[in-house]
């Protein structure tokens, strides 16, 4: 078996290859999102016996164990086995289904959105060979951005269990915001919702191809047809989360922890485990920013628990902005800049600046392939490289036609060519090239501003490309004193005064 066969096949059972050479990230499902102490307590002592002591916290609302040697995974899995968790995974498979919050905890909820998640965690173990997303969100603010980070997404518009679903959401080198395809439909009419589009992927589908890539091929509405088929027509069977809160807890408070980068050390996680015994309600749920949560806590005991952190220099996130999320970035075999160390920079620069404003999102992804959050936040980051053509070394084998995503290259006259108007700057095609005939022209970051997600949802626009971390440094300074001065969000000042305007107040 190939070095690559098994790195794909590894990346499906959740185990993704680093950049380090002969080292893994181990990607561990959650359960509607949420872990209880127990559970996250084994992921920490797991991270600092066979990685670095360190976790991760993805989009996918899952921990992540990076730094861990292959001979290890098997361990990894029976030690996780034993507290009922298993792996997340990765590649053309179902992926760990998003949830925000119930409706027992979150007082703006509609719906019971873990009752609809419980019932679509039966999907996660199908077969089906396309990278699929689901999300549920309790109402239209969408915490989760499910809209968009997700292929098969719910909405709930309406008291129980009513929800409008979507389909085509993704982010990635053709981000597309999802299309309203149905709604509202029950919470079984949502399941059938689901089965339908699997049938269409299992009997359509071509390969590699995602939700919003079938819409674009087949038309909104025959693909529509077919997810509309026969609802009302399903067996209803679920897998019992163990995180729910019967009763309403709208006198609680939610206590966000701040993991710039979505970073924290296995001390730091076991801290934050034991507060959430100790003051919550014995469970930790995972956001799609990186930071993760405690719910059920009670006010009065906040300054209490703000001490108990600081033992391992854990902070809550009530000052400055929202928690600032990243890709793996420097980490990963793609990651063509070092999102973490420009990230941390960039916090120390908010701390100066004094700026308060929780609403906003800072986001940087290592490449295009945004498997941060970069399109969805005020301002985000993404690593490009320009590739170039050695006229003279290559070959027109055409392996780098077949690798480019975006159909950016054509073999002419035996001589690669890149269509620069197509290209994302992804670098695929410089590592896909057996005789090394494209090259790096250029490699930089690209700065997204005005990305929104809820009721007002807005891709990010690109500002600027190929900068150097300084430069990317300080655009954002300049971003971060508009904020400031306005208290408002970047898209809102976008649109006042058009993209021209603000790219000129920025770049300055
Ligand atoms: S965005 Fe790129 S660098 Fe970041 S995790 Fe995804 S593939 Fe890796
Ligand atoms: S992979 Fe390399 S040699 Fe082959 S066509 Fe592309 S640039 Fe030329
Ligand atoms: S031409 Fe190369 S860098 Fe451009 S999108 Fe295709 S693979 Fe990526």
């Amino acid at each position: 078996m190939s070095d690559k066969i098994n790195v794909e096949e590894l990346k499906r059972g959740g185990v993704v290859k680093l950049k380090e050479k002969g080292l893994f990230s181990v990607w561990v499902k959650t359960y509607c999102a949420n872990l209880n102490s127990k559970q996250l307590k084994k992921v920490a002592e797991l991270s600092e016996k066979y990685g670095r002591g360190i976790i991760l916290f993805s989009t996918r609302q899952i921990p992540i164990i990076p730094f861990v040697k292959l001979e290890d995974i098997d361990a990894i899995k029976r030690e996780l086995k034993k507290v009922e968790v298993g792996l997340d995974r990765c590649g053309p498979r179902i992926r760990n289904i998003n949830v925000c919050y119930e409706d027992s905890i979150c007082k703006d909820a509609i719906s019971n959105s873990l009752l609809l998640g419980e019932k679509l965690e039966k999907y996660f173990d199908d077969p089906i060979l396309h990278k699929t997303k689901i999300g549920i969100s309790g109402c239209s603010r969408d915490c989760i951005a499910a809209r968009v980070l997700n292929d098969l997404c719910f909405i709930s518009v309406g008291k129980n269990g009513l929800y409008d679903a979507y389909l085509g959401g993704k982010l990635g080198l053709k981000p597309f915001i999802g299309l309203k395809m149905a709604g509202p439909i029950s919470e079984d009419n949502c399941i059938k919702f689901v089965d339908n589009y699997f049938n269409l992927m299992k009997r359509e589908g071509k390969d590699k191809e995602r939700s919003a890539d079938i819409i674009n091929r087949l038309g909104k509405e025959a693909v529509q047809k077919d997810v509309l088929k026969d609802l009302d027509k399903i067996d209803i069977s679920k897998i019992k989360c163990s995180t729910h809160v019967e009763d309403k807890q709208f006198d609680k408070v939610i206590l966000k922890i701040k993991a710039t980068c979505g970073e924290l050390t296995a001390k730091q996680v076991k801290n934050i485990s034991d507060v959430a015994e100790k003051y919550g309600n014995g469970f930790i749920h995972f956001t799609i920013y990186g930071s993760p949560e405690v719910p059920g806590i009670d006010k009065n005991n906040i300054e209490k628990i703000r001490l108990e952190l600081l033992k391992e220099n854990v902070e809550i996130l009530d000052k400055g902005i929202d928690n600032i999320q990243t890709c793996f970035g420097g980490y990963c075999v793609k990651g063509v800049f070092d999102t973490q160390s420009l990230l941390k920079k960039v916090d120390r620069s908010i701390g100066e600046s004094g700026l308060k404003n929780q609403d906003i999102k800072i986001s940087a992804s290592g490449c295009p392939s945004s498997c941060g959050i970069s399109y969805l936040s005020d301002i985000g980051f993404l690593g490009v490289v320009e590739p170039v053509i050695d006229e003279g070394k290559c070959s027109g084998c055409g392996i780098c036609e077949k690798n480019c995503k975006v159909k950016a290259i054509k073999i002419i006259n035996k001589i690669a060519f890149v269509d620069k108007t197509k290209c994302s700057y992804c670098g695929e095609c410089i590592k896909s090239c057996p005789v090394d005939a494209v090259q790096a022209k250029r490699a930089g970051i690209k700065m997204l501003a005005g990305g929104a997600y809820g009721k007002e949802t807005a891709l990010a626009e690109p500002i600027a490309e190929f900068l150097s971390e300084e430069k990317a440094l300080n655009i954002t300074k300049n971003c971060l004193q508009i904020i400031k001065e306005r208290n408002i969000k970047l898209r809102t000042i976008i649109n006042e005064v058009g993209l021209d305007k603000f790219k000129k107040m920025v770049l300055k």
